[in-house]
Order: C-alpha cells, then sequence, then structure tokens
C-alpha cells in the first residue's frame, strides 16, 4: 500500500513554505517534501518588498527606505512608506519553516526529490506517495511544470558576493545595452550582492558577464576571485490550477520579468493556494491583485525593451509606481 497524502508540496522554498503553513493544524494531511536535506542559500539577490506583507524577520535581513533608480548617469530616489529589505535566504527559509514547526499534520521530508507525476502518484527520491492534491512549488527549473506539459520562458540572473559595505539599493538601468534588463547592488550585512538580471534572448551570457565587469569596475568595487553565482526565474504565468495539481511561485511562472521579483509572488500565490485547497470557493483575491501587478509591470517591460530612448524614465518609474500603488491598495483595505 503507499502512503496517502490528502496534499503533497513539492519544494520548501517561499512558495512551498507559505502553502503549507495555510494548510497547519487542519484536518488535511500534508506530506511538504524537498530535494535538498537542508536550508542552502538559493542563487538570489536577496531583495524583499513589501508586497508579500512579511511581518518582522529579525535575523539575516537589512532595511532601506529609499531606494536609488539609475538611468545611465541620471539618478532617481524613491522613497517607500514601508522599507524594502535585503535578506539571507536561509534566514527567511528558517524563519517560513519555524512557522510551521509544531504542525502534526505536516510531514516535512528533507532529501527527497520529485521526479515524476503518474496520475495521483509521486515519484521520488525517497519513494512512492498518493497524493488528493499535488502543489507544485518546486522553482523555475520545476519537475511538476514539466510533467504537465506547460512551456517555460527564462529569464537569467547573475551575481558576485563582494566583501564591500554600501548604504543605499541601488538599481541601474542602461536600455541601450541591456534593454529591460538591469545590474544592481544590494547591500547585505556581510556582503554586496551585485548583479544583472537580463533576457537571454536580447543578451548573450558572455556579453551579460561583460557588462557586469565592467560595471564592478566602474563602481570601484573589486570581484577577482569571487564567484559568479546566477541561475533562472521563470515567468511564464500560464494558469496556478490544472486539474487536481496546482502551481506556485516560480513553478507557476509568478516572477515579474522586468523586475526578478520572485520571492513576494511566491509567498502570495503558495498561501492563496493553500487558501484555495481548504475552501474551493475562495476568490483568490491577493493572487489576482498580484497577477494583475505582473502584468501591467511586464507591459511597462516590454514598452522598454521596444523604445529604450525615449521612454525608459518614465517607464521605470511606472514600474515602481504600480508596486506602491498596489501596496498602498492593500494597506488601506487592511
Ligand atoms: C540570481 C537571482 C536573483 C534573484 N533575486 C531576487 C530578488 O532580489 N528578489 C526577489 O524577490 N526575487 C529574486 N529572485 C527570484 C526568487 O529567487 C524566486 O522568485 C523565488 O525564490 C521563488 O520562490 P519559489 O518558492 O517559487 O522557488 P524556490 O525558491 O526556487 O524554491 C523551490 C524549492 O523546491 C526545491 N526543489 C526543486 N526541484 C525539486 C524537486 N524536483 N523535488 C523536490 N524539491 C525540489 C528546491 O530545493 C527549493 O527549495 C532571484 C532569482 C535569481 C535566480
Amino acid at each position: 500500500m503507499l502512503k496517502r497524502f490528502d496534499v503533497v508540496i513539492a519544494g520548501a522554498g517561499p512558495a512551498g513554505l507559505s502553502c503549507a503553513e495555510q494548510l497547519q493544524d487542519t484536518g488535511l494531511s500534508v506530506l511538504l517534501l524537498d530535494e535538498n536535506r537542508e536550508f542552502r542559500a538559493k542563487p538570489c539577490a536577496g531583495g524583499l518588498t513589501p508586497l508579500a506583507g512579511l511581518p518582522e524577520l529579525q535575523d539575516g535581513t537589512r532595511l532601506f527606505e529609499r531606494q536609488s533608480i539609475y538611468l545611465n548617469s541620471r539618478r532617481f530616489e524613491f522613497r517607500s512608506e514601508i522599507p524594502v529589505r535585503t535578506v539571507s535566504r536561509v534566514a527567511l527559509a528558517e524563519h517560513l519553516a519555524g512557522r510551521i514547526r509544531n504542525a502534526a499534520n505536516i510531514e516535512f521530508l528533507k532529501g527527497a526529490a520529485l521526479e515524476e507525476v503518474r496520475g495521483d502518484e509521486v515519484h521520488t527520491s525517497r519513494g512512492v506517495f498518493q497524493f488528493g492534491k499535488l502543489v507544485g512549488a518546486d522553482g523555475s527549473q520545476s519537475r511538476v511544470r514539466r510533467c504537465l506539459g506547460l512551456p517555460f520562458r527564462l529569464a537569467l540572473a547573475l551575481y558576485c558576493e563582494i566583501p564591500a559595505a554600501a548604504d543605499e539599493i541601488s538599481v541601474h538601468f542602461r536600455p541601450a545595452s541591456i534593454r529591460s534588463g538591469y545590474l544592481w547592488k544590494f547591500p547585505h550585512r556581510d556582503c554586496l550582492n551585485t548583479g544583472i538580471g537580463f533576457d537571454p534572448a536580447r543578451l548573450k551570457t558572455p556579453q551579460a558577464k561583460e557588462i557586469l565587469a565592467r560595471f564592478i569596475g566602474e563602481q570601484g568595487l573589486h570581484a577577482s576571485g569571487l564567484r559568479l553565482k546566477g541561475g533562472p526565474l521563470n515567468y511564464c504565468y500560464a494558469g496556478f490550477r490544472f486539474g487536481q495539481v496546482f502551481l506556485a511561485g516560480d513553478a507557476a511562472g509568478m516572477v515579474s520579468k522586468p523586475t526578478g521579483e520572485g520571492i513576494s509572488f511566491a509567498l502570495i500565490s503558495g498561501r492563496e493556494i493553500g487558501r484555495k485547497i481548504l475552501n474551493p470557493e475562495y476568490p483568490m483575491p491577493e493572487l489576482k491583485q498580484a497577477l494583475k501587478l505582473k502584468k501591467r509591470q511586464e507591459i511597462a517591460g516590454s514598452l522598454m525593451e521596444k523604445y529604450p530612448a525615449i521612454s525608459a524614465a518614465f517607464l521605470y518609474s511606472v514600474l515602481f509606481s504600480l508596486r506602491w500603488d498596489f501596496v498602498r491598495n492593500r494597506l488601506s483595505r487592511l
């Protein structure tokens, strides 16, 4: 007899953990599985906006009330009512996992890689399990998404963790060379995460590496001998429900392509799917709003790609103010 769970969640990143949190202490049996045995620092710049409404996280974070946006050499300053943070991904994962630590109905199976979905079974490196519902929260190269036969569209991001200090978050647009992608400097407690996000259909990886190396030099920073890290971001949203299978976070293509923001979208989609599983009539207002925001940002981003010279400054301010409108609206309704 196979062990059966009402809900199997594949992937214990922000999407999977926030989904599990919604399902804790309910009558449902939940299996949360992850291919890793421990929380590792996922390749990420660790910029966390207030979109997801994450409560105070004390360790491993820095708060910033303003962000500098550079369009070529022109600087624009954005102040936010709620600070933006940089966060250690390990600290974030531990914080989210801490919220479900005592849930008696959730079994957390580590070191179990999902290999295949066959009917109502998940085949993993640690055995086969039956599910009532399956949540694919297994990231940008999701196995669950692949089993559903859905397409992927991937942006790329590369970065170095430079042992240097800085007081502000900065984002640097150079539309003539990076189109709608951007360079960033995100100060963390122990390093300056400096990188580039780009569309590989418009900029080849070797060129992106060169642009990043030049940028690091221009900023008076030194990265020689440091490892270049990076990874893909799936922004191809094609729905969140496919029969008894749900997709959340990067697996669902929730990343906003022009900003590269994915953590908040993963948290929102994970918890909305948890609520939907508990109540099939739940209308998912947060997910709908997040998808609207992503769509509007992506329209602004594609205009930036089409008309880089004339409209980038305006469009980027739209991109950012859209986000703050969204946060303001959410706050006014709380
Ligand atoms: C270089 C880079 C920089 C980024 N910077 C930012 C940023 O500054 N701010 C921001 O908001 N977003 C950023 N993102 C995007 C952000 O990292 C993701 O959107 C976010 O992590 C998505 O969360 P998730 O839970 O959907 O997926 P993930 O965080 O990828 O979690 C997926 C989990 O599934 C597990 N898993 C994968 N495959 C399997 C399998 N087959 N079986 C079992 N488990 C599996 C993994 O171990 C992992 O724990 C960045 C991404 C990259 C690549």
